[in-house]
């Protein structure tokens, strides 16, 4: 059974590496949803961990939405190698690499996936794309 979450972050954010548009600081309303597979054991009415706890909802939402919200939402997203780190802008959340759509959902499952069993996290960056990752 795949149990999802899902909330929306607002992002800032500018790609480095991809000429054009994107290279501007523009922003973003993205969906983020975070899938788990889990297991329902024959004649139980809750999902399990893999070692037989109850997967309480209450805590992935809680770890979901305090990393998103804390890391990405209202944020300028910049890669640490972006000239514009240098101006300390109000928000900035230094990232890794560019902050893709790509990145952002492939760095939310690595975070998730230390504490739950995730099985895949995707985020709509726009009416009409978005990632799944993975
Ligand atoms: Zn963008």
């Amino acid at each position: 059974m795949i149990l999802y979450v899902q909330d929306y972050i607002q992002v800032g954010h500018r790609l480095t590496t991809l000429p054009g548009k994107c290279q501007q600081i523009h922003g973003h309303s993205m969906l983020v949803k975070i899938a788990l597979e889990v297991d329902v054991p024959p004649g139980e009415d809750l999902a399990v961990n893999a070692n037989g706890a109850v997967l309480d909802f209450s805590d992935v939402k809680k770890t979901f939405r305090g990393h998103i919200n804390s890391v990405y939402d209202h944020h300028l997203l910049l890669g640490k190698n972006d000239p514009l780190v240098e101006l300390n802008l109000p928000g900035m959340t230094l990232v890794d690499g560019d902050p893709t759509v790509e990145n952002i959902a492939k760095w939310i499952f690595n975070f998730m996936s230390n504490d739950f069993p995730i099985s895949y996290v995707e985020v709509q960056e726009t009416a009409t794309n978005g990632v799944i990752y993975p």
